[in-house]
């Protein structure tokens, strides 16, 4: 179970089978760093890990436990890209910043893989490719340019047939689909616990149940105040994506958390694994509200979707997506449904994670937009590039400033109504 969540989004699959965690005993008395990072999921972890590495004192302050966030409950489905394409981004942020956008998302998922090769984090990794099925004609259009576009680049994409479709995922519910090789899988919960013991071994201080609650500027720095403690440094990094709570005006502002909800079954049996996905893919599809697919390494199917704000909504989308596996997979039927979790993925309003400058000396990432386990690792090494002093332009992700968004209280009837009209789409394919 989740640790200090609702109960009807605790019981997690990735919590039941995690592996130890580190020691990271509250933050007490008075510390000093040089750079502070709030919030222990993969973007402050893995810029932990990569300033520990670049020999830079380091401190993490996270409320929980390392992975408590959306880092341990996720699909684990490494997969690269942006929710935009190469040829959009490239348009939006200019030949020079968007093509290093492009490379920085294009190569996450490798970033992933070397991590967990570097550091031998038993989190299950595997990288037999992302498989993208589509659901209708229109969708079709934007995967084939999707893999157009990537293919243009020298990236493993190319489009797979209604039959190798079927093949690969042991189900003829789509039309075709797509595989990215860049893509796998994972544990998520035990890859955010593998980079935290990383990180400590290379000497960054990690210390969770420590909530900061106070950031004031002192001197050339910073002092953070949790409940026992206080924290001086020179930079700070703020990675708390769709926890974001009230510490900096307006940072929560510039996101709209979203919960996202899993179920998956206990283990099946030889016969019934080998007919779903055989080869180890993970898939995500090409609806609006994407259903997102695979098994876990004991042959648990694991499905997720979309998920609601209330308890009693969220129990009936996890019924959704049981029965949408049942239609897909008859086989599971009979199966024993042993886990349905959930947690807040942040979106952004144009579909982007933000690097938002916000202060001298302070920057935030937040806003993977539901596609995190790559391009969260990647940006926390983007922030650690930042915090060594890398200038801005030299980023291999653009810095902006705080815009949160209008009218931002009306989000929750604003999420309902949207997803009620992405419902109907994805429904009768317009
Ligand atoms: C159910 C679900 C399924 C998903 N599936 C996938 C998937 O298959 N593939 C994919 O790529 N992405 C997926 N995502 C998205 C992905 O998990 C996230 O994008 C990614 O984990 C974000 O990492 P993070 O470190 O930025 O944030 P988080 O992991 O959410 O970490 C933020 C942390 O900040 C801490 N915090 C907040 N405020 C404070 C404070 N004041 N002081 C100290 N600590 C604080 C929180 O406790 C939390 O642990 C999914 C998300 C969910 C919820």
């Amino acid at each position: 179970m989740i640790a200090n969540e609702e109960p009807v989004i605790a019981n997690s699959l990735w919590s039941a089978t995690a592996n130890p965690t580190p020691d990271c005993p509250p933050l007490r008395g008075a510390e000093e760093t040089e750079v502070a990072i709030v919030g222990g999921g993969f973007t402050g972890l893995s810029a932990a890990l990569h300033l520990a590495e670049a020999g830079i004192p380091v401190t993490l302050l996270e409320a929980e436990t390392p992975g408590w966030g959306a880092s341990g409950r996720n699909g684990g489905q490494v997969n690269p890209g942006l929710k935009e394409d190469p040829d959009a981004i490239e348009a939006r942020f200019g030949p020079e910043m968007g093509a290093r956008m492009v490379r920085l998302c294009g190569e996450a998922a490798d970033l992933v893989f070397s991590l967990i090769r570097r550091h031998q984090i038993d989190c299950a990794g595997q990288q037999p490719g992302w498989i993208q099925p589509i659901h209708s004609e229109k969708a079709r259009k934007t995967v084939t340019a999707r893999v157009e576009q990537w293919a243009r680049r020298g990236a493993p994409l190319r489009m797979l047939s209604k039959t190798e479709t079927a093949d690969l995922l042991g189900t003829d519910a789509y039309l075709a689909g797509m595989i990215d090789e860049r893509g796998g899988n994972l544990h998520p919960l035990n890859y955010a616990l593998g980079l935290a013991w990383a990180a400590q071994k290379a000497g960054a201080r990690l210390h969770g149940q420590s909530r900061v609650t106070g950031m004031e500027q002192q001197g050339a720095g910073y002092r953070l105040t949790t409940a026992q403690g206080s924290l001086t440094a020179r930079r700070v990094l703020l990675c708390t994506n769709g926890y974001t709570d009230g510490l900096v005006p307006g940072l929560a502002r510039s996101v709209v958390p979203i919960r996202s909800v899993q179920v998956a079954t206990a283990p099946l049996s030889d016969n019934i694994r080998r007919s779903i996905l055989p080869g180890g893919h993970s898939a995500s599809d090409s609806r609006q509200l994407l259903l997102y697919f695979r098994l876990d390494p004991e042959g648990r199917f694991v499905m997720g979707g979309r998920g609601d704000y209330s308890e009693r909504g969220t129990q009936a989308q996890m019924e959704r997506l049981r029965a949408a596996s049942i239609d897909m997979y008859p086989q599971l039927e009979q199966a024993d449904w042993a886990h349905a979790w959930g947690g807040f993925v942040a979106m952004t309003a144009d579909h982007y994670p933000h690097l938002n400058r916000i202060g001298p000396g302070v920057v935030a990432a937040v806003g993977y937009n539901g596609r995190g386990v790559a391009m969260a690792t990647a940006m926390g090494k983007v922030l650690a590039d930042w915090a060594r002093g890398t200038p801005e332009a030299e980023l291999d992700y653009p810095v902006t400033d705080l815009r949160p968004i209008n009218l931002h209280f009306l989000r929750r009837p604003a999420v309902s109504a949207l997803l009620a009209w992405y419902r109907l789409r994805d429904r009768f394919a317009f």
